[in-house]
C-alpha cells in the first residue's frame, strides 16, 4: 500500500530554530516560531525542501511534549516525487501519491484559504504591509545614519 522509498523518513526530529539554515539536514523538521515557518526536506528521501508556513491559511503545528503535529498533511504535488505524508507527533504516516484529482482539490482549497484569509477584517495582509513599511523606513534611517 505504500509509495514509500528505502530511504524514506519513517520520523522527524523537530528542531526549533530562529532561523531556519540554508542547509536542512534530513530528518529534520526546522520550526522557527519567530518566523511563523517551518522546512524540511521531503520525507521520501529526494532531497526536495519543503517549506510549510505557518499560518491559518496554511499549515498549523501543535506541539506535545516535545512531539510535533503539522495539519494539514503534506502534499508535494510540485516536486517529481509527488510524495504526499503526515506529519503527526513528529512520525510520517504515508499516504499514497496523490492523483491528479487529489492535487486538482488542495489547489482549489489553497486558494479558497487564501480568499478567506485576505477577507479576515483585520488581515494578515495590513499588518505585513506596516511591518514592511517599518521595516523600510529603518533600513531608510540606517542607510542615512551611515553617510
Ligand atoms: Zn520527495
Amino acid at each position: 500500500m505504500s509509495t514509500q522509498k528505502e530511504d524514506a523518513q519513517a520520523q522527524l526530529r523537530p528542531e526549533f530554530v530562529q532561523y531556519l539554515p540554508e542547509r536542512l539536514e534530513a530528518g529534520v523538521l526546522y520550526i522557527s516560531r519567530r518566523y511563523n515557518t517551518a522546512a524540511h526536506l521531503c520525507c521520501c528521501g529526494c532531497g526536495m525542501e519543503v517549506v510549510t508556513p505557518l499560518n491559518p491559511a496554511k499549515w498549523q503545528m501543535a506541539e506535545t511534549n516535545g512531539a510535533v503535529t503539522l495539519k494539514p498533511s503534506i502534499g508535494n504535488w510540485s516536486f517529481p516525487c509527488r510524495s504526499h505524508y503526515w506529519i503527526i507527533n513528529n512520525r510520517v504516516h504515508w499516504s499514497g501519491a496523490m492523483s491528479d484529482k487529489d492535487i486538482a482539490a488542495v489547489q482549489a482549497r489553497d486558494r479558497r484559504d487564501a480568499e478567506r484569509l485576505v477577507r479576515m477584517p483585520q488581515g494578515f495582509a495590513e499588518k505585513l504591509r506596516r511591518r514592511l513599511a517599518a521595516a523600510w523606513a529603518a533600513l531608510c534611517r540606517w542607510i542615512g545614519g551611515g553617510e
